[in-house]
């Protein structure tokens, strides 16, 4: 839910919110009606929307049309508010659910369901600051805020900075907001309550033809490789002056954003990410059900 309005403007702040809820309403029912069909997206909106994403522009036609109706089907299922007064429009709506259905594309509707486990979408004007509370080595308790361009939370919502989300649709430079955040929200779907991300989404049954254990296993495998070749590359440029990884250096803190900042950049750049991580760009299309990628088998 969106913060409590400002003192003075609660009747205001009610009458936005309900005109807004009522808003969403006619579209999630107009869009559930089609089924998901990407036609009940408007196509001056849609063509504003790939205008802004270069992202979108680099798919081909047929794969734009499958994006268009997998973010008719998003946009059904999803609910998306402002905080701090931003009011969201059908365009702001619409170049979110673009980037969060992007790396879906290849499986198509039945990977929405990597997105059920949360239903609030919030859109912060500026950079989101977030209460922190950690308990230290010898169990002091510190409090403080910390200041993010987004967030993913087990059972949603997913809270987006709005400016970095309209600044994070290029190409080349392997960064993308939405893309990392709904790659957290991948790995965190059908994990138990209170555990946390950690870059083992639940995989597709039959991935590489293998049973679901050796999949794991193998997946587990890559990753944690993948992980520490990047560590020792960024590593050495901090060390020893060594040319910088393409890849983001915070993908080296943690299996979890090791998967999301690779998510990004297989997402912005594949072949770039490749170059530098083969085996582990090689699962992810096999995740991602790539048609460079074997179809899945499933064996049990
Ligand atoms: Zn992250």
């Amino acid at each position: 839910m969106s913060p409590p309005p400002p003192s003075g403007a609660a009747a205001g702040w009610r009458g936005w919110w309900r005109q807004l809820a009522r808003r969403w309403a006619r579209w999630r029912r107009r869009w559930r009606a089609r089924g998901g069909d990407g036609a009940a997206i408007p196509e001056r909106l849609w063509a504003r929307v790939v205008a802004d994403l270069p992202l979108l522009q680099a798919l081909d036609d047929a794969e734009r049309e499958r994006l268009r109706g997998l973010c008719a089907a998003f946009l059904a299922r999803k609910e998306f508010s402002g905080a701090h007064g931003l009011v969201v429009d059908d365009r702001m709506a619409l170049l979110v659910a673009a980037q969060a259905c992007l790396p879906l594309r290849f499986r198509g509707l039945p990977a929405l369901a990597w997105y059920d486990d949360f239903v609030g979408i919030i859109l912060h004007p500026d950079e989101v600051r977030a209460p922190r509370r950690v308990r230290d080595d010898v169990g002091v308790v510190h409090e403080y805020e910390e200041e993010l361009a987004g967030e993913a939370m087990q059972g949603g919502p997913i809270v987006l900075a709005w400016p970095r989300v309209l600044g994070s649709g290029g190409q080349g430079v392997g960064h993308n907001l939405v893309i990392h955040e709904f790659a957290h929200a991948i790995d965190l779907h059908g994990k138990p309550l209170g555990m946390a991300a950690d870059g083992c989404p639940r995989l597709p049954p039959g991935l590489l033809g293998l049973p679901a254990a050796a999949a794991r296993a193998r997946w587990q495998h890559e990753l944690e490789a993948a992980l520490a070749l990047h560590r020792h590359r960024v590593g050495l440029h901090e060390r020893f002056g060594e040319p910088a990884p393409w890849l983001d250096a915070y993908a080296a803190e943690s299996p979890a954003e090791f998967f999301a900042v690779t998510c990004e950049a297989y997402c912005v750049d594949r072949e770039r990410l490749h170059a530098e991580h083969p085996a582990w760009t090689g699962l992810l299309d096999a995740f991602f059900g790539h048609p460079a990628a074997a179809p899945d088998r499933p064996r049990d």
